[in-house]
């Protein structure tokens, strides 16, 4: 069976970012990788039932709550939306993810800091660290060739 990839959906151009502006990811890799019908993507923020646009979140680094720009406690839908990409993984026998850099869900190096000035500090998103955890090795748009040499050809 060839290897299932989960990836963030708004690479594949969907609208489901936080601002509502589509940002898809050009990439030969990916264009091969859908064409193969390797791609199982999701948005584990959107598919938690948050709406787009919304208000920007970011994790704070003391307490790991995630908080809009307008202070409100959005923990338990980033919980949700991880563990609704971990169910689909489990069900896709998925082993690898592409997941976009610094977001607070599917970050994987980086995160912003939680003071919401653009400002980035080594960390992981809430749904990059669920999967991990599951041991299902999570790369980012700067790491794609790594996970080409990932996957069986
Ligand atoms: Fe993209 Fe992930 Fe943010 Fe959804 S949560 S818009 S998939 S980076």
């Amino acid at each position: 069976p060839i290897n299932k990839i989960l990836i963030s959906s708004c690479f594949l151009g969907e609208r489901v970012r936080y601002n509502g502006v589509v940002k898809p990811l050009v990439n030969k890799l990916l264009q091969q990788w859908q064409k193969q019908g390797r791609l199982i993507s999701i948005c584990p923020e959107v598919i938690s039932g948050l709406p787009v646009p919304r208000p920007p979140a970011e994790i704070d680094p003391n307490t790991k709550q995630v908080i809009t720009i307008e202070s409100i406690d959005v923990t338990e839908q980033f919980d949700k939306g991880a563990k609704i990409a971990l169910h689909l993984c489990q069900q896709h026998n998925i082993q690898l993810a592409l997941l976009k850099e610094s977001s607070p869900s599917c970050g994987s190096n980086t995160i912003y800091d939680g003071t919401f000035s653009q400002k980035k500090i080594i960390g992981e998103g809430v749904t990059t660290k669920l999967l991990r955890v599951h041991g299902i090795k999570v790369f980012s748009e700067a790491s794609i060739e790594e996970l080409a040499a990932q996957i069986d050809k």
